[in-house]
Parts: C-alpha cells; sequence; structure tokens
C-alpha cells in the first residue's frame, strides 16, 4: 500500500531543502523549529489516522488510477459518498488537532485541476491532463502532502494583472523554453507550505486574453531551486518559544501560513497544467473553490467541536453549568456549528460527476456553506468568550503557577471548583484562548472569513446560481399571472 507512516512522513520533510525565513532569520531545520512544529504534527495527523482500523473508511479511498488503498488527501472523489467522507474525514481531523491540519488544499486543487484539464484538452486539444494524471499518479504513489496555491498578492486591486505598477504581484510567464517555463511572482497566505512535498499552483482569478500570461497551473517541488518562503506570524505565536504547555493553549498542533515567492522557478512542461488558456482560468478559480468552501464545513466543525466542549467544561469548572442561560448558549453553540456541517454534508451529497469522472460539489450549497462560516464560528467565538468569562485573558502565566512562592497564590486564586485543579482550569481556558483569539483562531476566525475566498465572493457565486427566474416563474404560476 503506497502510504507513509507518521514518522516515514516527518522523515520525508527533513531531507528537504527548504529556504524558509522567520522573524528575519533563515530557519535551518523547520521541522524541529518549536514555533513551525505543532503545525507538522497537524499534517502527521493525517498520515496517522490512515494507519487506524477505526478510521479506514474516512481516511483512506481506492484509487480509480490503480485500485491501490491511498490516503484521502490524495484521492479524486469519484461519487457523491466520498465527497461526504471527505467532509466527515475533516471534521474528524479538527476535533484531533484543534487547528488547520492544511493537508486539504493540495487534495482540493488536484480535484480542480483534474476535471478542468479534462475540459480543456476536451476543447483545445491540448494534452495537460495527461501530464497532470501523471503527477497525480507520483503524487498517490509517494503519499504526497501537496499545497495547493492559489491567492496572488494582487497590488492594486484596481487594476488588472498586466496593467500593475510592478508585474510580479501576480505569478506570470517570465520566459517560455523548449524544455519548460521559467515563472516569477508569489503566492500569499500559503496554508501548510513547509510541511508539504509538492505546490500545485493555480491561478488566482478569471484572466482576459490580455492576460493570458498569468493564466498558469503548474507543479513543482516544495525545495526547487527559485522559491523561498516568508513565515506568517500569528498572534500569541512567541508563547511558542517560552517551553511550559499551558500558555500555548494548544502545544501540540496548530498550522501555518507563508508568503510563498518565486524567484525566476523553473517548470518543466511535464509539469505544466495551463500555460495561457485564460478561458479556463475562471473555471478552475470556481472548482478550486468550491471544493475548499465545501472543506470548510468539515474542518472548522471539528475545531469547534472541542471549542464547545472547552466551553463545557469551563463552565463546569467555574461551577456556572447548571444556569440556564449556560445551557442555552452551549445548545446555540451546537445548533451553529451542525448548521455548517450540514451545509457541508448537503453539497456534497447533492455532488454530481464532471466530464472527467471525478465528482463535483453543488456549487450553490458549497458557497451557502462557506457563506455561513464567514459567520458562525464569530458568533460561536462570542458565545466562548461569553461564558469562558474574562479570566480567559487576564490571568496569570504558567510560570507564575509554576513559581515557587507565588504559585500557590495563583492556584488559590484561580480556584474555581474545590474539586477541579487550577491547572486543569487554567489548560482550558487557554484553549479556549487559543482557539478565539490565539495561533489557532488564524485558522477559526479570520480564514472562516476570508479563506476559500472572502464573503462577497460567495455572494457573487450565489447570484450567479441562486436560479432567480426559476423562482419567478414558480411565484407566477402560484400567483396565476400569465405571459412574461
Ligand atoms: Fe483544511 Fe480547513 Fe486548513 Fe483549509 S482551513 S486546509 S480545509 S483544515
Ligand atoms: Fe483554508
Amino acid at each position: 500500500m503506497p502510504l507513509m507512516t507518521p514518522e516515514q512522513y516527518e522523515e520525508s520533510l527533513r531531507k528537504l531543502k527548504l529556504k524558509v525565513y522567520l522573524q528575519g532569520e533563515l530557519v535551518s531545520n523547520p521541522v524541529d523549529h518549536p514555533i513551525i512544529r505543532p503545525s507538522m504534527n497537524s499534517v502527521k495527523m493525517t498520515y496517522a489516522l490512515a494507519q487506524e482500523p477505526q478510521y479506514e473508511d474516512l481516511m483512506l479511498a481506492t484509487s480509480h488510477l490503480n485500485g491501490s488503498r491511498i490516503n484521502r488527501f490524495t484521492h479524486l472523489h469519484q461519487n457523491s459518498d466520498d465527497l461526504v467522507k471527505k467532509v466527515k474525514m475533516q471534521r474528524l481531523l479538527g476535533q484531533k488537532t484543534a487547528s488547520c491540519f492544511q493537508r486539504c488544499v493540495g487534495m482540493d486543487a488536484m480535484n480542480a485541476v483534474d476535471s478542468v484539464t479534462f475540459e480543456m484538452d476536451r476543447k483545445l486539444g491540448t494534452n495537460y491532463h495527461e501530464r497532470f494524471i501523471k503527477f497525480l499518479t507520483r503524487v498517490q504513489d509517494k503519499d504526497w502532502t501537496v499545497d495547493g496555491a492559489m491567492t496572488d498578492p494582487k497590488g492594486d486591486r484596481s487594476l488588472s494583472p498586466s496593467k500593475q505598477a510592478d508585474l510580479d504581484l501576480f505569478v506570470h510567464i517570465v520566459e517560455k523554453r523548449a524544455d519548460g517555463i521559467v515563472v516569477s511572482g508569489a503566492k500569499a497566505h500559503q496554508t501548510g507550505a513547509l510541511n508539504s512535498h509538492a505546490i500545485l499552483v493555480m491561478p488566482t482569478i478569471s484572466m482576459g486574453k490580455e492576460d493570458a500570461d498569468y493564466a498558469l497551473s503548474f507543479a513543482t517541488p516544495v525545495d526547487a531551486e527559485g522559491i523561498y518562503y516568508i513565515y506568517g506570524r500569528q498572534s500569541c505565536d512567541t508563547r511558542k518559544l517560552e517551553g511550559g504547555s499551558i500558555d500555548v493553549g494548544n502545544s501540540q498542533f496548530g498550522g501555518h501560513e507563508v508568503l510563498m515567492v518565486f524567484d525566476n522557478l523553473f517548470v518543466p512542461w511535464e509539469n505544466v497544467f495551463m500555460c495561457g488558456e485564460y478561458e479556463f482560468s475562471g473555471l478552475l478559480v470556481e472548482r478550486f473553490a468550491g471544493y475548499h468552501r465545501q472543506s470548510y464545513g468539515g474542518c472548522k466543525v471539528g475545531v469547534g467541536d472541542v471549542l464547545i466542549g472547552a466551553v463545557a467544561l469551563a463552565t463546569e469548572y467555574s461551577g456556572s453549568s447548571r444556569a440556564s442561560h449556560v445551557k442555552d448558549k452551549l445548545i446555540e453553540m451546537i445548533h451553529l456549528n451542525e448548521t455548517l456541517y450540514g451545509c457541508g454534508i448537503a453539497c456534497s451529497a447533492e455532488g454530481c460527476p464532471t466530464a472527467s469522472g471525478t465528482y463535483l460539489i453543488d456549487l450553490l450549497l458549497a458557497n451557502v456553506c462557506k457563506q455561513n462560516v464567514t459567520r458562525f464560528p464569530y458568533e460561536i467565538a462570542r458565545l466562548a468568550e461569553d461564558l469562558a468569562g474574562g479570566l480567559m485573558v487576564t490571568m496569570p502565566s504558567e510560570k507564575d503557577l509554576r513559581h515557587p512562592e507565588i504559585g500557590k497564590i495563583v492556584e488559590k486564586y484561580l480556584k474555581g471548583v474545590a474539586t477541579v485543579p487550577t491547572e486543569d482550569r487554567m489548560r482550558i481556558l487557554r484553549l479556549i484562548e487559543n482557539i478565539t483569539l490565539g495561533t489557532a483562531a488564524v485558522g477559526y476566525r479570520t480564514e472562516s472569513m476570508h479563506g476559500a475566498g472572502s464573503p462577497q465572493a460567495q455572494r457573487i457565486m450565489i447570484s450567479r446560481q441562486g436560479n432567480l427566474e426559476q423562482k419567478k416563474e414558480l411565484a407566477k404560476a402560484i400567483a396565476c399571472i400569465a405571459g412574461k
């Protein structure tokens, strides 16, 4: 079976020669860097759960290429059951890591590139799909983590790519050669890039004819010459440098985003999947975004499960859990969280095949899913802060708790219910802080807003897919209005 163990995965990352800057310094060993390592642990979990028989049905799939058992993160969805299982797998991983586990971006990119290259070849007579399938075969055989890369920096939003003062603000072709292409530019907010083996690049917006040089899709090794990474800051990230395990809130897991820079990167033709076919750029953006909007109906729900559990415990530890308003707020949090899950499942169950055979989610429902994700985690977080109380952000540090003299004082005055150790209360409050305000808030809050496209992007898709004309006809029929 082409499956890596978690240990083999970690070792495979150690062999990479990544060029990473973090807080102004080159990182020689990203795998063991205290700020980066928790994010590696989250991706490692996608390998670990795949080894466990109880999760086999969700974590593994059968390759449509050669029938072998593969990690679902490298799979192309062959039916709507695959789409449903994808969402369930993401919820499971959100529950196990309470953070972004990063591997979905590549899965979503591969599913989108598959169907778009197939349709592009059929219309234009190109051979991108065959190249892509060779790449996918390598990914499945080696059980790689792939990082999907879509978002360009974009510079002045009022100008198209070719009108920017600095042309590098969108990834573009610098040179076409007999053996491949040379590209420059950058991708922003790149989730999990340093924990990946390969990058799958897509265009960031629908391109017009004048921007054909920006209609690009290709794959590249993460450590190719001509790529480097600048690590994104997260709130409270340097708490990971302090030692201890309480103040970080989640000492084991996390996510990361980087600015990924292509400086005259060479890509051989075999890894190029779109090169100037601007009329297909919008379709690729739409499909990738659709899959990733579905994804949020799984991953954010799993993190939400942990947050709701943490809040329930915090109320028990403080003795407030029996108050009726507390119970009601927890019910509201569950209701909101399950509504997101309902949308994730619904857009999956309503999936249908594309021309290549790969299944696509229902785009309207996937966009409704993500639109809700731009709101509900914020309300869940608001309720979490309400129930957790102010102590979550005012309590002393772990070092104070461990101090030979004032430790006793911290222990005494932070006590809630007599039977619960103060340390447990601090741990659960720090976990809530981590998800709502700390490093994990990148994934749970701001990413809920902007990840897979900002709210307005979904509203545009909802207006396109909403079929208002048909709804008007329905109303006319009921109201007995004849004619147009
Ligand atoms: Fe996966 Fe969610 Fe992270 Fe996107 S935000 S990579 S869907 S865990
Ligand atoms: Fe995301």
